[in-house]
Protein backbone atom coordinates (compact mmCIF):
# COMPACT_ATOMS: atom_id res chain seq x y z
CA UNK A 1 0.00 0.00 0.00
CA UNK A 2 1.67 3.14 -1.43
CA UNK A 3 1.08 6.44 1.10
CA UNK A 4 1.66 10.08 0.11
CA UNK A 5 2.57 11.81 3.61
CA UNK A 6 2.38 15.62 4.31
CA UNK A 7 4.13 17.10 6.94
CA UNK A 8 3.22 21.29 7.78
CA UNK A 9 3.01 21.59 11.53
CA UNK A 10 5.62 24.30 11.95
CA UNK A 11 8.58 25.26 9.75
CA UNK A 12 8.53 22.75 7.59
CA UNK A 13 6.65 21.53 4.57
CA UNK A 14 7.50 17.65 3.78
CA UNK A 15 5.90 15.31 1.42
CA UNK A 16 6.98 11.87 2.00
CA UNK A 17 5.83 8.45 0.33
CA UNK A 18 5.99 4.86 1.94
CA UNK A 19 5.01 1.61 0.81
CA UNK A 20 4.33 -0.57 3.58
CA UNK A 21 7.36 -0.04 6.03
CA UNK A 22 9.46 0.85 2.88
CA UNK A 23 10.34 5.06 2.49
CA UNK A 24 10.27 5.51 -1.23
CA UNK A 25 10.79 9.33 -1.23
CA UNK A 26 11.31 11.52 1.83
CA UNK A 27 11.62 15.44 0.46
CA UNK A 28 11.78 18.48 3.19
CA UNK A 29 11.95 21.73 2.45
CA UNK A 30 12.25 23.97 6.11
CA UNK A 31 11.36 27.94 6.05
CA UNK A 32 15.02 29.42 7.62
CA UNK A 33 16.07 33.25 8.20
CA UNK A 34 19.32 34.78 8.58
CA UNK A 35 18.02 37.03 10.93
CA UNK A 36 15.40 37.01 13.24
CA UNK A 37 12.94 34.61 14.14
CA UNK A 38 9.83 32.68 12.67
CA UNK A 39 6.69 34.33 12.17
CA UNK A 40 3.78 32.25 11.53
CA UNK A 41 2.07 34.58 8.27
CA UNK A 42 5.86 33.74 6.48
CA UNK A 43 6.02 30.18 7.28
CA UNK A 44 2.81 29.93 6.02
CA UNK A 45 3.65 31.57 2.71
CA UNK A 46 6.88 29.69 2.51
CA UNK A 47 4.20 26.63 2.40
CA UNK A 48 2.32 27.78 -0.13
CA UNK A 49 5.19 28.62 -2.42
CA UNK A 50 6.97 24.77 -2.26
CA UNK A 51 4.53 22.82 -1.83
CA UNK A 52 3.50 21.67 -5.50
CA UNK A 53 7.50 21.37 -6.20
CA UNK A 54 8.13 19.20 -3.10
CA UNK A 55 5.10 16.86 -4.04
CA UNK A 56 6.48 16.65 -7.28
CA UNK A 57 9.87 15.83 -6.36
CA UNK A 58 8.86 13.34 -3.61
CA UNK A 59 6.91 11.74 -6.35
CA UNK A 60 10.01 11.85 -8.70
CA UNK A 61 12.24 9.91 -6.66
CA UNK A 62 9.19 7.60 -5.45
CA UNK A 63 9.27 6.87 -9.25
CA UNK A 64 5.31 6.99 -9.01
CA UNK A 65 2.74 8.89 -10.17
CA UNK A 66 -0.61 10.59 -8.44
CA UNK A 67 -2.57 7.71 -9.76
CA UNK A 68 -0.17 4.71 -7.85
CA UNK A 69 -0.98 6.39 -4.44
CA UNK A 70 -3.63 4.41 -2.54
CA UNK A 71 -4.31 7.28 0.43
CA UNK A 72 -3.06 10.62 1.39
CA UNK A 73 -2.22 11.34 5.16
CA UNK A 74 -2.00 14.60 6.65
CA UNK A 75 -0.66 16.08 10.02
CA UNK A 76 -3.48 17.16 11.41
CA UNK A 77 -2.01 18.30 14.27
CA UNK A 78 -0.60 20.05 16.83
CA UNK A 79 1.15 22.92 15.67
CA UNK A 80 0.52 26.31 14.13
CA UNK A 81 -2.94 27.12 12.81
CA UNK A 82 -1.12 29.50 9.83
CA UNK A 83 0.89 26.01 8.57
CA UNK A 84 -1.29 23.45 9.58
CA UNK A 85 -4.48 24.63 7.28
CA UNK A 86 -1.76 24.81 4.29
CA UNK A 87 -1.10 21.20 4.43
CA UNK A 88 -4.52 20.15 5.50
CA UNK A 89 -5.65 22.24 2.14
CA UNK A 90 -3.27 20.68 -0.08
CA UNK A 91 -3.90 17.17 1.29
CA UNK A 92 -8.23 17.41 0.66
CA UNK A 93 -6.93 18.91 -2.92
CA UNK A 94 -5.20 16.12 -3.54
CA UNK A 95 -7.22 13.96 -1.82
CA UNK A 96 -10.81 15.12 -4.17
CA UNK A 97 -8.63 15.73 -7.50
CA UNK A 98 -7.37 12.54 -7.38
CA UNK A 99 -9.88 10.39 -5.87
CA UNK A 100 -7.89 9.28 -2.87
CA UNK A 101 -8.84 8.31 0.69
CA UNK A 102 -7.40 10.46 3.47
CA UNK A 103 -6.53 10.41 6.09
CA UNK A 104 -5.41 13.07 8.91
CA UNK A 105 -2.89 12.11 12.15
CA UNK A 106 -1.18 13.27 15.30
CA UNK A 107 1.87 14.72 14.82
CA UNK A 108 3.94 13.75 17.60
CA UNK A 109 2.70 10.11 17.62
CA UNK A 110 4.18 9.84 13.85
CA UNK A 111 7.67 10.26 15.66
CA UNK A 112 7.05 7.11 17.97
CA UNK A 113 5.74 5.27 15.17
CA UNK A 114 8.42 5.74 12.64
CA UNK A 115 10.83 5.58 15.80
CA UNK A 116 9.48 1.93 15.93
CA UNK A 117 10.20 1.35 12.33
CA UNK A 118 13.81 1.90 13.08
CA UNK A 119 13.77 -1.33 15.41
CA UNK A 120 12.47 0.60 19.02
CA UNK A 121 9.45 -2.28 20.02
CA UNK A 122 7.73 -0.54 23.26
CA UNK A 123 9.96 3.17 24.18
CA UNK A 124 9.82 5.99 26.01
CA UNK A 125 9.68 8.63 23.07
CA UNK A 126 11.67 11.87 24.40
CA UNK A 127 10.13 14.08 21.44
CA UNK A 128 12.71 16.87 21.73
CA UNK A 129 11.15 19.72 18.72
CA UNK A 130 10.85 23.38 18.24
CA UNK A 131 7.31 23.58 20.22
CA UNK A 132 7.01 20.05 21.66
CA UNK A 133 9.02 18.96 24.58
CA UNK A 134 7.44 15.75 26.14
CA UNK A 135 8.04 12.09 27.31
CA UNK A 136 5.58 9.99 25.68
CA UNK A 137 5.10 5.72 26.24
CA UNK A 138 2.29 3.80 25.73
CA UNK A 139 0.73 2.33 28.61
CA UNK A 140 -2.95 1.17 29.38
CA UNK A 141 -4.19 1.29 25.65
CA UNK A 142 -2.65 4.86 24.76
CA UNK A 143 0.08 6.86 24.31
CA UNK A 144 0.99 9.05 27.50
CA UNK A 145 2.78 11.95 28.22
CA UNK A 146 4.65 11.55 31.20
CA UNK A 147 5.98 14.88 31.52
CA UNK A 148 6.92 17.80 29.25
CA UNK A 149 7.70 21.52 29.41
CA UNK A 150 5.66 23.59 31.49
CA UNK A 151 6.61 26.49 29.05
CA UNK A 152 8.44 26.80 25.81
CA UNK A 153 9.56 23.86 23.93
CA UNK A 154 13.34 23.36 23.96
CA UNK A 155 13.98 23.80 20.92
CA UNK A 156 11.90 27.29 20.53
CA UNK A 157 13.65 28.15 24.04
CA UNK A 158 17.20 27.20 21.66
CA UNK A 159 16.22 29.62 18.60
CA UNK A 160 15.20 32.52 21.37
CA UNK A 161 18.49 31.87 22.65
CA UNK A 162 19.91 32.53 18.91
CA UNK A 163 17.98 35.09 18.35
CA UNK A 164 19.55 37.05 21.12
CA UNK A 165 23.11 36.26 20.46
CA UNK A 166 21.99 37.49 16.71
CA UNK A 167 22.55 33.80 14.89
CA UNK A 168 19.27 33.46 12.92
CA UNK A 169 16.60 30.87 12.66
CA UNK A 170 17.16 27.86 13.46
CA UNK A 171 19.31 28.89 16.18
CA UNK A 172 19.91 25.37 17.63
CA UNK A 173 22.73 24.47 15.35
CA UNK A 174 24.14 27.40 15.46
CA UNK A 175 24.54 27.08 18.51
CA UNK A 176 26.06 23.53 18.72
CA UNK A 177 28.63 24.88 16.83
CA UNK A 178 29.59 27.33 19.24
CA UNK A 179 28.89 25.23 22.21
CA UNK A 180 31.91 23.21 20.55
CA UNK A 181 34.26 26.43 21.69
CA UNK A 182 33.19 26.04 24.91
CA UNK A 183 35.43 25.87 28.03
CA UNK A 184 33.78 27.07 30.77
CA UNK A 185 30.18 25.67 32.51
CA UNK A 186 28.55 28.47 33.98
CA UNK A 187 26.07 27.45 36.78
CA UNK A 188 22.13 27.88 35.48
CA UNK A 189 19.25 27.45 36.38
CA UNK A 190 18.27 23.49 36.17
CA UNK A 191 14.35 23.38 36.27
CA UNK A 192 12.65 20.05 36.97
CA UNK A 193 9.33 19.10 38.84
CA UNK A 194 8.86 15.86 38.90
CA UNK A 195 8.51 14.09 35.02
CA UNK A 196 8.59 17.90 33.73
CA UNK A 197 10.56 20.59 32.88
CA UNK A 198 10.69 24.54 32.14
CA UNK A 199 12.65 26.98 30.27
CA UNK A 200 11.35 30.41 31.13
CA UNK A 201 13.63 31.27 34.06
CA UNK A 202 16.95 29.73 32.17
CA UNK A 203 15.86 32.08 29.02
CA UNK A 204 16.02 35.22 31.57
CA UNK A 205 18.97 34.01 33.08
CA UNK A 206 20.50 33.94 29.21
CA UNK A 207 19.00 37.43 28.35
CA UNK A 208 20.73 38.72 31.84
CA UNK A 209 24.32 37.56 31.19
CA UNK A 210 24.82 37.97 27.32
CA UNK A 211 27.80 40.22 27.22
CA UNK A 212 29.19 39.22 30.71
CA UNK A 213 30.67 35.55 29.52
CA UNK A 214 31.51 34.08 25.85
CA UNK A 215 28.92 33.19 23.69
CA UNK A 216 30.65 30.31 22.83
CA UNK A 217 30.82 29.58 27.10
CA UNK A 218 27.03 30.09 27.64
CA UNK A 219 26.21 28.11 24.31
CA UNK A 220 28.38 25.00 26.04
CA UNK A 221 26.49 25.32 30.03
CA UNK A 222 23.31 25.92 28.13
CA UNK A 223 23.63 22.59 26.31
CA UNK A 224 25.32 20.99 28.89
CA UNK A 225 22.16 21.97 31.53
CA UNK A 226 19.44 21.42 29.19
CA UNK A 227 20.02 17.73 27.85
CA UNK A 228 20.94 17.13 31.53
CA UNK A 229 17.46 18.31 32.41
CA UNK A 230 15.31 16.35 29.18
CA UNK A 231 17.59 13.19 30.33
CA UNK A 232 16.78 12.99 33.71
CA UNK A 233 12.60 13.33 33.26
CA UNK A 234 13.34 10.61 30.35
CA UNK A 235 14.99 8.46 32.51
CA UNK A 236 12.59 9.32 35.51
CA UNK A 237 10.19 7.99 33.09
CA UNK A 238 11.69 4.56 32.47
CA UNK A 239 11.90 4.17 35.70
CA UNK A 240 8.29 4.07 36.50
CA UNK A 241 7.45 2.67 33.08
CA UNK A 242 9.68 0.08 34.04
CA UNK A 243 10.60 0.26 29.97
CA UNK A 244 13.91 -0.87 28.37
CA UNK A 245 14.44 1.26 25.56
CA UNK A 246 14.40 5.05 25.05
CA UNK A 247 13.46 6.43 21.25
CA UNK A 248 14.75 10.05 20.36
CA UNK A 249 12.63 12.81 17.89
CA UNK A 250 12.79 15.94 17.38
CA UNK A 251 14.68 18.48 15.59
CA UNK A 252 16.63 19.22 18.53
CA UNK A 253 17.72 15.37 18.59
CA UNK A 254 19.89 15.91 15.88
CA UNK A 255 22.13 17.18 18.55
CA UNK A 256 25.63 14.72 18.88
CA UNK A 257 26.01 16.05 22.72
CA UNK A 258 22.55 14.97 23.51
CA UNK A 259 22.56 11.96 21.69
CA UNK A 260 25.94 11.11 23.55
CA UNK A 261 24.28 11.92 26.67
CA UNK A 262 21.41 9.81 25.85
CA UNK A 263 23.74 6.55 25.01
CA UNK A 264 25.35 7.11 28.19
CA UNK A 265 22.31 7.38 30.45
CA UNK A 266 20.88 4.44 28.71
CA UNK A 267 24.11 2.32 28.80
CA UNK A 268 24.36 2.99 32.40
CA UNK A 269 20.62 1.64 32.85
CA UNK A 270 21.53 -1.32 30.87
CA UNK A 271 18.75 0.33 28.21
CA UNK A 272 18.67 0.45 24.41
CA UNK A 273 18.81 3.89 22.93
CA UNK A 274 17.23 4.16 19.84
CA UNK A 275 18.29 7.36 17.13
CA UNK A 276 16.41 7.47 13.75
CA UNK A 277 19.00 9.16 10.82
CA UNK A 278 18.43 12.81 10.78
CA UNK A 279 15.87 12.63 8.05
CA UNK A 280 13.14 11.00 10.02
CA UNK A 281 14.00 13.02 13.50
CA UNK A 282 13.36 15.98 12.21
CA UNK A 283 9.41 16.82 10.90
CA UNK A 284 8.95 14.60 7.69
CA UNK A 285 6.63 13.43 5.85
CA UNK A 286 7.37 9.93 5.56
CA UNK A 287 6.64 9.59 9.17
CA UNK A 288 3.24 11.32 8.28
CA UNK A 289 2.98 8.24 5.45
CA UNK A 290 3.54 5.74 7.67
CA UNK A 291 1.43 6.77 10.66
CA UNK A 292 -1.49 7.20 8.49
CA UNK A 293 -1.24 3.52 6.88
CA UNK A 294 -1.11 1.89 9.95
CA UNK A 295 -4.06 4.28 10.66
CA UNK A 296 -5.73 3.20 7.67
CA UNK A 297 -4.94 -0.51 7.69
CA UNK A 298 -6.51 -0.71 10.98
CA UNK A 299 -9.20 0.44 9.83
CA UNK A 300 -9.31 4.65 10.00
CA UNK A 301 -11.67 6.10 7.65
CA UNK A 302 -12.31 10.06 7.17
CA UNK A 303 -14.74 12.31 5.29
CA UNK A 304 -13.29 15.35 4.13
CA UNK A 305 -15.47 17.01 6.96
CA UNK A 306 -13.64 15.07 9.56
CA UNK A 307 -10.12 16.48 8.29
CA UNK A 308 -10.65 19.85 10.14
CA UNK A 309 -7.25 20.86 11.58
CA UNK A 310 -6.57 20.53 15.49
CA UNK A 311 -3.68 22.78 16.52
CA UNK A 312 -3.94 21.69 20.46
CA UNK A 313 -4.80 17.99 19.93
CA UNK A 314 -2.92 16.06 22.89
CA UNK A 315 -1.02 13.46 22.51
CA UNK A 316 -3.46 11.34 24.80
CA UNK A 317 -6.60 12.54 23.40
CA UNK A 318 -5.60 10.45 20.21
CA UNK A 319 -7.29 6.87 19.74
CA UNK A 320 -4.93 3.96 19.55
CA UNK A 321 -6.68 1.65 16.96
CA UNK A 322 -3.44 0.19 15.41
CA UNK A 323 -1.98 -1.65 18.13
P1 LIG B 1 11.41 20.08 14.68
O1 LIG B 1 10.38 21.02 15.22
O2 LIG B 1 11.31 18.70 15.25
O3 LIG B 1 11.54 20.08 13.19
O4 LIG B 1 12.81 20.64 15.23
C1 LIG B 1 13.20 21.94 14.99
C2 LIG B 1 14.04 22.42 16.15
O5 LIG B 1 15.21 21.63 16.26
C3 LIG B 1 14.49 23.84 16.01
O6 LIG B 1 14.13 24.53 17.18
C4 LIG B 1 16.01 23.75 15.88
O7 LIG B 1 16.70 24.82 16.47
C5 LIG B 1 16.31 22.45 16.58
N1 LIG B 1 17.54 21.82 16.13
C6 LIG B 1 17.83 21.35 14.89
N2 LIG B 1 19.08 20.85 14.83
C7 LIG B 1 19.61 21.01 16.07
C8 LIG B 1 20.87 20.73 16.68
N3 LIG B 1 21.85 20.17 15.99
N4 LIG B 1 21.04 21.04 17.98
C9 LIG B 1 20.05 21.60 18.70
N5 LIG B 1 18.84 21.90 18.19
C10 LIG B 1 18.62 21.63 16.90
MG1 LIG C 1 8.08 17.34 15.14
Amino acid sequence: MKVLGIESTAHTFSVGVVDGKKILSNVIDSFTTKKGGIKPYDVAEHHTKVCHEVLEKALKEAKLSMKDIDLIAFSQGPGLGHTLRIGAFFARSLALRFKKKIVGVNHCIAHLSIGELTGAKDPVLLYASGVNTQVIAYEGGKYRIFGETLDMGVGNFLDSVGRLMDLGFPGGPKLEKLALKGKKFIEMPYVVKGMDVSFGGLYSFVKNKLGKFRKEDLAYSIQETIFAMLLEVAERAMAHTGKKELLLGGGVACNSRFQEMAQKMCAERKAKCFIPEKKLLIDNGAMIGYQGLLEYKAGKRQKISDTKIKPYWRTDEVKVNWK
